[in-house]
């Protein structure tokens, strides 16, 4: 237990560093962690203005978009970060770059993309309001599904994205999205339709809309994951 509150602890403070909440100052956790800080720690990081968040999530980008951590590293033409609304309440997770991402540098921005787009609007949202990233920033030559250690050494990139976004709910684009935020090596088929937990976010495992430009006969089952995902992020219903 005590662990636990210091890991919470812990992260809670990352933000708050990240947010430059504290700038200037420093701030050392007490060590145990006093009785009731961590509530009103995260609930600081709750409220931190989107432009904080922004400045956060910018200075991540800048951190690691020279990355070499794994051979994608060498073989793509852009780092693809990810894009949207820093304070968005879903985040979308993909499983990498394609050709026109690794184009342009921005995620979801080719024929899947528009596909997704359309998703979103039909949640009644706009894309500016979401948050979209995929499980590697760099895209895998021929858009072959990245191997494990890839997916392992792009792992904390997207944790800390999702830390910093801090969604309400994520939804996982795909098989390979969906196993590599939680850990599962499980089908799709098998993933969907059941509430995940992703540090203590909700998840909800989806197809991934270049799937659906394949199998048209998906869209039905998406459409009803995605009713599901709204309804679960705020109530509405579809
Ligand atoms: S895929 Fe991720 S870990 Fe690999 S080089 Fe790109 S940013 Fe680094």
């Amino acid at each position: 237990m005590e662990t636990q509150r210091a890991q919470v602890l812990g992260q809670a403070r990352r933000y708050l560093e990240d947010l430059r909440l504290f700038e200037g100052s420093s701030f050392i956790a007490p060590s145990p962690p006093a009785e009731g800080l961590v509530a009103p720690l995260l609930a600081a990081v709750q409220a931190a203005p989107a432009e904080d968040r922004a400045r956060a999530l910018e200075g991540f980008r800048q951190e690691i978009c020279q990355c070499t951590r794994c051979p994608l590293g060498q073989t793509r033409n852009q780092f693809v970060f990810g894009e949207g609304d820093p304070q968005a309440g879903i985040l979308f997770v993909g499983e990498g770059p394609g050709e026109e991402e690794d184009r342009q540098g921005l995620p979801f921005v080719g024929a899947a993309g528009q596909l997704l787009t359309k998703i979103i609007e039909a949640m009644k949202l706009r894309r500016e309001q979401v948050y979209i990233c995929n499980a590697v920033k760099c895209r895998p030559p021929g858009n072959r599904t990245p191997a494990p250690k890839e997916l392992a050494a792009c792992a904390p990139y997207l944790e800390r994205q999702i830390e910093l976004v801090r969604p309400r709910i994520i939804c996982a684009l795909g098989k390979t999205a969906a196993q590599a935020l939680l850990g599962e090596t499980a089908s799709l088929g098998a993933l969907r339709g059941r509430l995940h937990q992703y540090r203590g976010i909700p998840v909800v495992a989806t197809y991934h809309p270049a799937a659906l430009l394949r199998h048209a006969e998906w869209k039905r089952q998406t459409w009803e994951d995605v009713k599901w995902l709204r309804r679960e992020f705020d109530g509405t219903e579809l």
